[in-house]
C-alpha cells in the first residue's frame, strides 16, 4: 500500500494519472496538490472526488512548509510531480511563471522531500520522487536525425523547455548530492480526455465544434510523436514499479505525425462522425461546416511560432528493454476515443472556452 502525492493532479495528464492509478491500486491513498491555475480544473477529478482514499489540496508547490506538512501528515512515500506551466506559446508571452513553477517549484518539492524523508530518518528505500518531464528538453531534430535517447544532450529552445530542463537537472542533482530516490520520465506529446482546449488536438476538435478557424503554424510540417495519455500513465507506473533509482526513461509512441496531417485527420474523423449521427448537429448547432462534411475548410495557416522546433521523436528502447514498456493504444483508436470524449463532455470544455476566449495561439498570431 502506498501514499502518493500527485502534484498538478487537476491538470490534463495528472488527472488522467489519478484515474488510472485509483483504478489499478484502489487500496492506495492519493493526495492531489494543485494551485488550480487556468490549466487546473477540479471537474477533471470529479469521478474520484468522493473516494475516501482521495484528498484534494489547493496549494502551490512553491510553498515548501505546506508541502512538508502534507508529506508528514499524509505519510507520503511517493511523489509524482506533474505540476508545471506547460504551454510553449504562453512561455513565449510570459516566461516568469515558468521559471517560478517549473524551476523554483520543483526545487521546493525536492527540498521538502529531502527534509522529511532523509533528515527525519525515514528509510529512503521506501520513498520515490518521480519527476514528469518532456522530450522538448532535447531541442529539435532534423528529418533524418535519430530519435532522442536518454543520452541525447539537452538543448532546450523555448522558455518552457528550458525551465523543464533546469528542473530535470535539479532532480538529478538531488539524487547525486543528497541520495534522494528519484526517477525522471521524458515523454512525447500526449493527447486524450481532459486536455485543455488550447493544445493542438483539443483545439482542433473544439474549434470544429464551434465553427472557428483552425490555426496551423507556418507550413504545418512540424513533426511530433504522439502518445495516448493513458499510455503515459502506464509508463509512469512501470518506472515507479521497475525503474532504477537515479535513472531517466524516455516514453514515446513511435508515432510521428506532421501537425497539418493530424489536423486533416481530425477533420476527416469528425466529418465522418457527423455524417453517421445526425444527433450531433442538434447538440452542436454551431458546427455548420463539419455538419456538411467540410471541416477542413476551417484550416487557416498562421505566422509560425518563434523558435518553433521542427521535429521531436522518442527512441523508447530503454523503457522497452528495461521496463517492458509498450504503448497499447493505436493512434486512430486513441484519436477516435478522444473525439468521442470531447463530443460527450462539452460541459467540461465549454466553460473553459468561455473563461479563456483567446487562446495563446490567437494571442500570438492574427487569425482572420
Ligand atoms: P497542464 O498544464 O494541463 O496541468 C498542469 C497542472 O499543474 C494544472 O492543474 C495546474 O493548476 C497545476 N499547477 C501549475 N502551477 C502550479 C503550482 N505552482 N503549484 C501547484 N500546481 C500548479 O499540464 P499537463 O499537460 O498535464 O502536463 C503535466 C506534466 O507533464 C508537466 O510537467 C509537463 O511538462 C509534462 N509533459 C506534458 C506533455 C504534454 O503533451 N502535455 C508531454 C510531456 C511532458
Amino acid at each position: 500500500m502506498s501514499n502518493l502525492l500527485v502534484t498538478g493532479g487537476a491538470g490534463f495528464i495528472g488527472a488522467n494519472f489519478v484515474h488510472y492509478w485509483m483504478k489499478a491500486y484502489p487500496q492506495d491513498k492519493i493526495v492531489v496538490l494543485d494551485a488550480l491555475t487556468y490549466a487546473g480544473n477540479k471537474a477533471s477529478l470529479a469521478p474520484v472526488a468522493e473516494n475516501p482514499n482521495f484528498t484534494f489540496c489547493h496549494g502551490n508547490i512553491c510553498d515548501t512548509p505546506m508541502v512538508e506538512k502534507l508529506l508528514t501528515e499524509h505519510g507520503i512515500d511517493t511523489v509524482v510531480h506533474f505540476a508545471a506551466e506547460s504551454h510553449v506559446d504562453r512561455s513565449i508571452l510570459g516566461p516568469d511563471a515558468f521559471i517560478e513553477t517549473n524551476i523554483i517549484g520543483t526545487h521546493s518539492l525536492l527540498k521538502a522531500a529531502r527534509k522529511i524523508w532523509l533528515e527525519q530518518g525515514w528509510n529512503p528505500e521506501h520513498h520515490r520522487f518521480h519527476h514528469v518531464s518532456t522530450d522538448e528538453v532535447y531541442g529539435t531534430l532534423g528529418p533524418a536525425d535519430p530519435a532522442f535517447s536518454e543520452t541525447t544532450p539537452y538543448a532546450p529552445n523555448s522558455p518552457y523547455s528550458a525551465s523543464k530542463a533546469a528542473s530535470d537537472h535539479l532532480v538529478r542533482a538531488y539524487h547525486h548530492t543528497y541520495g534522494l530516490n528519484v526517477t525522471t520520465s521524458n515523454c512525447s506529446n500526449n493527447y486524450g480526455p481532459y486536455h485543455f482546449p488550447e493544445k493542438l488536438i483539443p483545439l482542433v476538435i473544439t474549434n470544429i465544434l464551434s465553427d472557428k478557424p483552425i490555426p496551423v503554424y507556418g507550413d504545418g510540417q512540424q513533426i511530433r510523436d504522439w502518445l495516448y495519455v493513458e499510455d503515459h500513465a502506464r509508463g509512469i507506473e512501470l518506472v515507479l514499479k521497475k525503474g532504477r533509482v537515479g535513472e531517466c526513461y524516455n516514453l514515446g509512441g513511435i508515432n510521428e505525425w506532421a501537425n497539418i496531417e493530424i489536423v486533416k485527420l481530425i477533420c476527416k474523423l469528425m466529418n465522418d462522425v457527423f455524417a453517421n449521427d445526425s444527433s450531433f448537429l442538434q447538440r452542436f448547432p454551431n458546427a455548420k461546416l463539419v455538419g456538411r462534411g467540410r471541416a477542413d475548410e476551417l484550416i487557416t495557416f498562421v505566422k509560425d511560432r518563434s523558435g518553433h522546433d521542427r521535429r521531436y521523436a522518442i527512441d523508447p528502447r530503454k523503457s522497452n528493454e528495461e521496463l517492458g514498456y509498450q504503448p497499447v493504444e493505436s493512434f486512430s483508436s486513441g484519436l477516435q476515443k478522444t473525439i468521442r470524449w470531447f463530443l460527450e463532455n462539452a460541459q467540461w470544455w465549454s466553460p473553459l472556452l468561455k473563461a479563456n476566449p483567446n487562446s495563446a495561439v490567437t494571442a500570438t498570431c492574427q487569425i482572420p
